[in-house]
């Protein structure tokens, strides 16, 4: 018996030594360089053998497509290009894991004195490029977008020889952006080069793909490899000089220095953290737009199909976690403590004690279901006992406070999760309110807690404070009339209001303080901080409002306007509808392909090359005729703290609706577009200074009087110039760029000329 027990040890320790090294492989789709950096690395730096993983790197064979050997199971995963999703199309059960750069590499290369610099350049020259379709998908579709075809230049064999382009044996290369251009530069040739995403045709490249087998068999191998290999590409990116030298070394077949491997490693580093995304990102979104750009140029898309094309995993994970941020969550159970009872922000479930539920407890429960934690609540009964258990580290957070100096010494603090304002409540007699001034030499009670007490007997030291242990307490007050008016946060006061039946109050007037509700956390963890930061921007408008209505009765700041949203299903609807039928109907596409090169795929009004063109054309025109033009700049105000507070999904919803509002207030003859991150441009044909001037006070109201919903106040600022004689674009553009800065100087809000 005991034999037995010895041998069925021995079988499991064995079983448990072949779990260690699993072994997989990954068949790479180009010769040795910096492009591969994350797997040499997460191979070399023991990254894999630390998930358990053996993996062997297929090197790049021109005889074997990466589909195939993936598809046929020789290759466990492999590295391919955005047009794998024509592959999945076509009936291959493949699933996209991680992309490793945002934007493709691709452009066209041209030396510099031949002065090629846009798609019409190209009309009769030579082109060194291959002719398989799915790999110069982007190139045709950018010829195409300016009514061009691979029929109007000569196509030629590829090289893959930089030289040939120095000396003359093609005008034109398709190739890498991280590699030809350096290697030209190292010989003293300059260079120009196209690039299809500044035309809309914005493609994912070096994606890593397995098949969906692999996925259903081995879910665990496949999350562990992925994240190994993030692990090996965070490394290598911010040890690009170290990792050149380790290829240089040991994957150089291609012999190339090791200053152009470390140019190559700066260059994809850049595509790789584009658009604020994290290492590996692929979106849904990003996605559709590529298979909306295959449909135009003919491929059958299916939206079935596009389905489970993106790994699970990571899609739902809305929280993309470093290692570092993962294993500590792994590690910690967290415990958060709360007040018995702060209603509307938690309070006890009626069936269990141990279980919270409320504004703030229902936010962080999201936080816990995104990131994964393991935790459980403990409560106290005072609010010192709460911030005592954060002080002591008996609790880890706390999940719904204000930030104050005086906390800051002992802890951390996540960004807001929802604001709240303060609102000032008085006796049904009093008139409103407008302001905290009206309260100059009155008693107003509010509880200690608050953490806005320090900012009001600063900015109103007239105002007579008197602290109390909480709302209910100051409410009593004020009900008792020993206090002519109380001052607290909306859900709250509402709340007791109600609940207390205190008939003689009423809600008299606004502060402008607002309640910034945030997650409090022992100051020991800031990994807890940016794992909660991360978790607070996944949470979209619609989680915030989905909560929010839960609970609150008046819903004055935070309204979804569902007939925005039906406004843009219908807008989407009607999209869709339309290409169909152009494709349909029409048989051609390059209308469709223009109208992506020059649409920003964010607020769907003109991009910046849209707006450049409609400048070049009022120019020509001021030129012929002496009519002038005019140009106004936009700029929101303090925007970034729209991202910071709320979110950059919110501060893209904003930007959205902006766009949407612009156009809404434009004449016919007007062109609004983006001319970069949140600037837009508004180009008024056949109008002068005065005119434009005009149109730019009421977009200012406009702008000042719309609910944004999701903030709540948006301003911009606006320079304003007019085309005046001998001026080229420039110097217009330039003008209303230096008025926009003064009206920023000046205070912002406002509107300025030049
Ligand atoms: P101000 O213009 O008033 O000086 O302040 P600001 O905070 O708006 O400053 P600035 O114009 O320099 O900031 C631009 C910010 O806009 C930085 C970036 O976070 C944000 N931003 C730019 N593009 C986008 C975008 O596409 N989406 C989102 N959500 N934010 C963007
Ligand atoms: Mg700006
Ligand atoms: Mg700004």
């Amino acid at each position: 018996m005991k034999y037995c027990l010895y041998l069925l040890f021995l079988y499991f320790s064995l079983l448990d030594a072949k779990l260690s090294d699993e072994k997989i492989s990954v068949q790479l789709q180009w010769a040795d360089q910096f492009q591969f950096a994350g797997y040499y690395i997460a191979k070399e730096k023991g990254f894999y053998a630390d998930a358990g993983l053996d993996v062997t790197l297929r090197k790049f064979d021109t005889n074997k497509l990466t589909i195939d050997e993936v598809t046929s199971g020789r290759s466990t995963y492999g590295i391919g290009r955005s047009s794998i999703l024509i592959d999945r199309m076509k009936g291959k059960n493949i699933v996209a894991l991680a992309a490793m750069f945002q934007s493709s590499p691709f452009v066209l290369l041209s030396k510099k004195s031949l002065d090629i610099k846009t798609p019409r350049d190209l009309i009769g020259k030579r082109i060194m490029m291959t002719e398989d379709f799915q790999d110069t998908i982007s190139i045709r579709a950018m010829l195409s977008s300016q009514g061009l075809s691979l029929n109007d230049l000569k196509v030629i064999d590829h090289s893959y020889n930089p030289i040939d382009i120095a000396n003359g044996k093609t005008d034109v290369m398709a190739c890498y952006i991280s590699n030809e251009p350096y290697v030209l530069k190292e010989k003293g040739i300059e260079t120009n080069a196209i690039n299809p995403e500044s035309y809309g045709f914005d493609f994912y490249s070096d994606i890593l793909f397995t098949t969906e087998s692999e996925i259903k068999n081995h879910p665990k191998r496949v999350r562990a490899f992925v994240d190994a290999t993030l692990r090996g590409w965070e490394y290598a990116f911010s040890h690009i000089p170290e990792t050149a030298q380790l290829i240089e070394r040991h994957y150089n077949g291609q012999h190339k220095s090791l200053k152009s491997l470390i140019y190559e490693g700066e260059v994809l580093k850049s595509l790789a953290y584009r658009d604020n995304q994290p290492l590996g990102a692929i979106t849904p979104d990003k996605f559709r737009r590529i298979s909306d750009i295959y449909r135009v140029m003919g491929i059958p898309q299916n939206e079935k199909r596009l389905e489970g094309f993106i790994y699970e995993d990571v899609t739902k994970q809305t929280v993309p976690l470093n290692l570092n941020e993962r294993s500590f969550l792994y590690m910690n159970t967290f415990r958060s403590v709360v007040k018995t009872e702060w209603i509307p922000f938690y309070f006890n479930t009626q069936s269990d004690p141990k279980e919270f539920q409320g504004i703030s407890a229902d936010f962080w429960k999201l936080i816990v279901e995104r990131t994964g934690m393991k935790h459980s609540f403990v409560s106290s009964d005072t609010w010192d006992g709460v911030f005592q258990a954060i002080k002591t580290k008996s609790a880890d957070v706390i999940i719904g406070a204000s930030l104050s100096k005086e906390r800051e010494n002992y802890a951390l603090f996540s960004k807001p999760y929802a604001t709240f304002p303060y609102i000032i409540v008085t006796g049904k007699s009093i008139d409103f309110l407008p302001g905290m001034e009206a309260l100059k030499g009155k008693h107003v009670a509010i509880a200690h807690s608050n953490g806005i007490n320090e900012a009001i007997a600063a900015k109103y030291p007239k105002i007579m404070l008197v602290e109390t242990e909480d709302t209910k307490e100051a409410l009593e007050m004020l009900h008792a009339r020993r206090v002519d008016a109380v001052i607290d946060i909306l859900p709250v006061v509402s709340y007791l209001i109600n609940a207390e039946h205190y008939l003689d109050l009423k809600i008299s007037g606004t502060t402008e303080f607002n309640f910034d509700m945030r997650i409090m956390m022992r100051n020991d963890y800031p990994e807890l901080k940016s794992i909660i930061d991360k978790a607070i921007d996944s949470i979209t408008l619609a989680d915030r409002e989905k909560i929010l209505n839960r609970y609150i009765a008046i819903t004055y700041q935070n309204k979804i306007d569902y007939r925005w949203i039906f406004g843009v299903l219908l807008g989407v609807i009607l999209i869709i509808s339309f290409v169909i039928y152009r494709q349909f109907e029409m048989g051609k596409y390059h209308k469709n392909l223009l109208k992506i090169a020059t649409t920003d795929p964010l607020t769907g009004i003109a991009n910046r090359i849209r707006l450049d063109e409609k400048l070049e054309d009022a120019h020509q025109i001021y030129e012929r005729t002496g009519r002038t033009f005019s140009v106004i700049m936009i700029d929101l105000d303090f925007f970034k703290r729209v991202n910071d507070t709320y979110g950059h999904l919110v501060g893209d919803q904003v930007l959205k609706s902006l766009a949407n509002l612009l156009s809404e207030n434009i004449r016919s003859i007007d062109t609004v577009g983006r001319w970069g991150g949140e600037e837009f441009m508004i180009i008024c044909p056949e109008t002068n200074i005065d005119g434009a001037l005009q149109l730019t006070a009421k977009i200012q109201s406009v702008i000042e009087t719309e609910d944004f919903s999701a903030i709540p106040t948006l301003t911009c600022s606006f320079g304003v110039s007019e085309c005046r004689r001998e001026d080229r674009i420039e110097n217009i553009v330039g003008r209303a760029d230096n008025a926009l800065y003064r009206a920023k100087e000046e205070g912002r809000n406002r509107i300025c000329s030049a």
